[in-house]
């Protein structure tokens, strides 16, 4: 078992809709049970000397750091650029005014990197905006980096046809958005404590894993505890729970691990 490096927040545990679903009556939508209720996936890594990295930037950026008290982001790591993960940079601004006006690192590989200027090319636009801006410095990941004297390795893992990143620190892994482990990444899960992975719904799906294919994960990797998420309607959260194998849980907004 590893020793304690820091935790993680959950800051968003859904699909990309989001849970509930805009116009949606289902019970999941319906429900009152506060884990039903889910943003798009995001977590927020704080590390025991204080550094903060926050992975991907959802629509609901703004909200998550609101309710989870995040105030501060020393880098963030981008998994891939599908809206659900990137549509909130713009609210780094804070951060950049909270952090005395330095720019913020981001870490993607080439695409997210390449997509981020185009989407966001006014923040890159050489002209004067005053603090309207938000101001990141983007970094491309060709292997491990290290933060914090914490070495995040990043893992490539399949999202339907294209390969994006998960990401490893010490005994904890996070796969967001992924249908399959390439060969060569099965490796860099070895001897995990803790496993977050994407299972989406029960039906199988094009680009995500669905329940039982990331059962099948856990239980190659054999991590200590493993938590499900990028979870869509389908999934009610304590029904759901009751079927999962033992070290097997959902994840659920706000859910906090020491790692
Ligand atoms: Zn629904
Ligand atoms: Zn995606
Ligand atoms: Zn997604």
């Amino acid at each position: 078992m590893s020793t304690s490096a820091g935790r993680v927040t959950f800051l968003g545990s859904g699909t990309s809709h989001g849970v509930p679903m805009i116009g949606c009556r289902c019970p999941v939508c319906q429900s009152t049970d506060e884990r039903d209720h889910r943003t798009r996936p995001s977590i927020y890594l704080q590390f025991d000397d204080g550094t903060s990295v926050l992975v991907d930037t959802t629509p609901d950026l703004r909200t998550q750091a609101l309710r989870y008290g995040v105030e501060r982001v020393d880098a963030i790591l981008f998994t891939h650029c599908h809206a659900d993960h990137v549509m909130g940079l713009d609210d780094v601004r804070r951060f950049n005014v909270l952090q005395g006006g330095r720019p913020i690192t981001c870490y993607g590989d080439d695409q997210t990197l390449d997509n981020l200027r185009r989407i966001f090319s006014y923040a890159f636009e050489a002209t004067d905006h005053g603090g309207g801006l938000p101001r990141i410095q983007l970094q491309r990941l060709a292997g491990p980096l290290s933060i914090a004297g914490q070495t995040i390795v990043p893992v490539p893992v399949w999202h339907g046809p294209r390969l994006i990143l998960g990401y490893r620190v010490g005994g904890f892994a996070y796969l967001t958005d992924c249908n399959g482990i390439p060969d060569d990444s099965w490796p860099l899960l070895d001897q995990l404590d803790t496993l977050v992975i994407d299972a989406v719904r029960h039906r199988p799906h094009g680009t995500h894993f669905n329940v039982a294919g990331a059962l099948g994960v856990i239980e190659r990797l054999a991590p200590r505890r493993a938590y499900l998420t990028h979870i869509c309607h389908d999934l009610p959260h304590a029904a759901t729970n009751r079927q999962l194998p033992a070290g097997v849980e959902l994840a659920y907004d706000g859910l906090v691990l020491e790692i």
